[in-house]
């Protein structure tokens, strides 16, 4: 019996060929379970997993496959630091589209499966240090509240991946709501024919957004509502201060969710120049650039999808342009929405946005912690130094909520929801990963237990809930490994 009762579907292949080549994972030596993720599985199937760890791991390691199934490898190209480039699949397996009893369509992939047509001169591998990070992270970024693939199995592969030293390697099982990206239009627009595009448009629209089959011109509906979810996307990310660390449009999803957990990281001190990863030394992709490459993506998706836009090209250009428009104020306002609620007020106004500005001044001149900073403004035990340090914002803010009615407690109950008291920080994943390297998973499964409830203080491990002085000055996330 395969992991899911119910056999895969594979609408994707209906697409026209271009867009996919059928391919087998490679059999590895040894596959060994090393993390399984029960309720992501309960959610998937309505009940618990029936088989054994040994057959758990022979299918998630892509040695044995399901009955009937078609893997495949899938065709995108895409932006990288802003230099179009053909990516493809190139350590990834769809190895099939499973339904929930709610009728949602997941992809079930394996990452670091082996290597397919569109590899290059990579090899197909994936570390279990990088994979086990993308699950810590993947799953922090879900219970926080924000759409993301998710992650449901470990494998490792008893073989070893060599890197700038020999890692250990891993099959990571991801599911998302599909893998259909901005780069899967670049792909489509530059590689494919004008019919291809458009089916890649109908199948997208069709699977994520059946309600714009109704409206009069789906292609520029497409255009505004991907906007929109990634406009939410982003925000959501700010809030909780997340860089996600390569913005590449392969890696912006149609559906809107996170994805590609490679140098992602959390900010630990507030600058919005913050960026971790080695690859990207001009801060393309730092924390505060995010809202503005996303943008960016949103055009080279329009560019993509301008010919189905309208049949004379100045117009489509016009059409594409008046979408692309809306989004600085648009985000703008939605921004400013949710800055006011970490502060404790139920909307934005000039005076709540001038206050909302001036913390975030003192919070990086002084270097102060994103995250703790929010949460002290409800926390007890924190409020009288956080007093110390902002007296006059303090007093300003205490004026604006009597202003506007707020009470202590609205501004409290706001301000939970929106605040996370806590956050995978830089130091505990390196830690818990160090030890999971050497054999040990407790560290580990404590962690996976603490991003499960971010909006409740964490008690067990004091000190997972601030980062050492300094510490992030010398850190360092790596892409791809
Ligand atoms: P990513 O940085 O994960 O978004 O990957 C960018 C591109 O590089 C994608 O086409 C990946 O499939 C490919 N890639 C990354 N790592 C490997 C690898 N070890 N072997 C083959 N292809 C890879
Ligand atoms: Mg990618």
């Amino acid at each position: 019996m395969f992991v899911f009762k119910t056999p895969f579907e594979t609408t994707y292949s209906n697409l026209p060929s271009i867009f996919f080549k059928e391919q087998l994972p490679t059999s590895i030596r040894k596959p060994e379970l090393v993390l399984f993720n029960h309720d992501l599985y309960r959610e998937l199937t309505d009940h618990s997993i029936e088989i054994s760890n040994e057959e758990i791991a022979s299918f998630l390691s892509g040695n044995k496959i399901p009955e009937g199934a078609k893997p495949i490898a899938q065709a995108y190209a895409g932006h990288q630091f802003g230099h179009f480039t053909m990516l493809g699949d190139g350590r990834a397996i769809l190895l099939g589209e499973h339904l929930s009893p709610t009728h949602q369509r997941f992809d079930i992939q394996l990452k670091g499966s082996g290597t397919t047509p569109y590899s290059r001169r990579g090899d197909g591998r994936a570390t279990l240090r990088s994979m086990l990070r993308e699950y810590i992270v993947s799953e922090a970024i879900f219970h926080l509240g924000i759409p993301s693939s998710r992650s449901l199995a470990v494998v490792k592969t008893g073989e070893p991946v060599y890197r700038e030293s020999t890692h250990q390697g891993a099959v990571l099982t991801r599911t998302m709501s599909s893998h259909i990206r901005v780069g899967t239009f670049e792909f489509a627009r530059n590689f494919g024919t004008i019919d291809d595009l458009r089916a890649l448009t109908a199948y997208t629209i069709h699977r994520h957004y059946p309600e714009l089959e109704e409206w009069p011109h789906p292609a520029l509906g497409l255009l505004e509502t991907v906007m929109k979810k990634q406009l939410d996307l982003i925000v959501s990310w700010m809030r909780v201060g997340f860089i996600h660390g390569v913005m590449n449009t392969d890696n912006t999803g149609l559906a809107g969710e996170t994805y590609d957990y490679g140098p992602c990281a959390f900010m630990n001190g507030y600058h919005p120049g913050t960026v971790f990863s080695s690859i990207d030394r001009d801060g393309r992709y730092a924390f505060g650039n995010q809202p503005s490459i996303i943008h960016w993506n949103m055009y080279a998706l329009a560019n993509a999808l301008l010919p189905l836009f309208d049949d004379d090209a100045q117009k489509a250009m016009q059409k594409g342009q008046s979408i692309l428009d809306a989004f600085e104020k648009d985000f703008k306002d939605a921004y400013q929405n949710m800055m006011a609620h970490k502060i404790g007020f139920s909307s934005s106004s000039t005076e709540i946005n001038e206050l909302v500005d001036q913390l975030l001044q003192i919070m990086q001149s002084e270097n102060m912690d994103y995250t703790n900073t929010f949460r002290g403004l409800l926390e007890e035990q924190s409020l009288s130094t956080l007093r110390s340090v902002i007296p006059d914002w303090w007093r300003k803010r205490e004026e604006l909520l009597s202003y506007y009615n707020i009470s202590n407690e609205e501004a409290k109950a706001e301000m939970q929801k929106v605040n996370p008291a806590f956050i995978p920080r830089n130091h505990v994943v390196e830690f818990v990963l160090d030890i999971a390297e050497s054999g040990n998973l407790q560290p580990l499964q404590d962690l996976l237990n603490a991003v499960k409830t971010p909006y409740i203080p964490q008690l067990n491990h004091p000190s997972w809930n601030f980062s050492p002085e300094n510490h992030d000055k010398e850190y360092v996330t790596f892409c791809g490994t």
